[in-house]
C-alpha cells in the first residue's frame, strides 16, 4: 500500500521536524527561523509494506510579499495531491490568527483532515485540551493526535495510524 499524507501548518509548527522523525532521516531543514522550508519536500516512511509519501509544505500564513503567496500557494498545492492532509499547530504557541486563517481555508476542502497537537513536550496539558476545542469548533478532523515531533512522544502510533489509513 502507498498514500501521500500533506503536512500542512503555520510556519515553525514543527512540519519540518515531523518529517524528518517519520522518515528517520533529514530530509528537511528544521529551524527556528520561520520559512526555512521554501518548496514542497518528499519523505518515505515505511510502516511495515506501507509507504507514507510524505508532503513538507512551507508554512501557510497570509501572505504580502510575492515570494511568500509563491510559498503559500505551493503548501497548498501540496494538499491537493494528498489523500489525507494532517494539520500540525504548535500546542505551546495555540491557535492564533495564522491557524484560524488555515482552518478557514481547510474546512471546506474534501480531502480527510487530521489534527496533530504537537510540542506537548513544552506545552501544558489544560492548554492543549482547551486548544482543541477552539480548533474543532471551526473545523471537524477525522482523527486528532498529540505528539512531540523532537521526543517521539506518540510518533510511534500517529506513524502506525497513518500507515492503516493508506
Ligand atoms: P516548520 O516551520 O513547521 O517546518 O517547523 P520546524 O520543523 O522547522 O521547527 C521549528 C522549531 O520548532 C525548531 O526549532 C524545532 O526544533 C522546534 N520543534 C519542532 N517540533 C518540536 C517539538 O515537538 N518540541 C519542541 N520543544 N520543539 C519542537
Ligand atoms: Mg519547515
Amino acid at each position: 500500500k502507498c498514500g501521500h499524507v500533506a503536512i500542512i501548518g503555520a510556519p515553525n509548527a514543527g512540519k519540518s521536524t515531523l518529517v524528518n522523525a517519520l522518515v528517520g532521516q533529514k530530509v528537511a531543514i528544521v529551524s527556528p527561523k520561520a520559512q526555512t522550508t521554501r518548496t514542497r519536500m518528499l519523505g518515505v516512511a515505511l510502516q511495515g509494506e506501507t509507504q507514507i509519501i510524505l508532503v513538507d509544505t512551507p508554512g501557510i500564513f497570509a501572505a504580502q510579499r510575492r515570494l511568500d503567496r509563491a510559498m503559500v500557494a505551493a503548501a497548498w498545492d501540496g494538499a491537493g495531491d494528498a489523500d489525507l492532509i494532517a494539520l500540525i499547530v504548535d500546542g505551546r504557541a495555540g491557535a492564533g490568527p495564522k491557524v484560524e486563517k488555515i482552518l478557514q481555508s481547510l474546512k471546506d476542502r474534501p480531502e480527510r483532515k487530521w489534527l496533530v497537537l504537537n510540542k506537548v513536550d513544552i506545552a501544558a496539558k489544560e492548554k492543549l485540551l482547551s486548544l482543541t476545542s477552539k480548533i474543532t469548533d471551526i473545523c471537524a478532523f477525522e482523527e486528532i493526535y498529540y505528539i512531540s515531533a523532537t521526543t517521539g512522544d506518540g510518533l510511534e502510533e500517529f506513524k502506525h495510524a497513518l500507515a492503516n489509513a493508506m
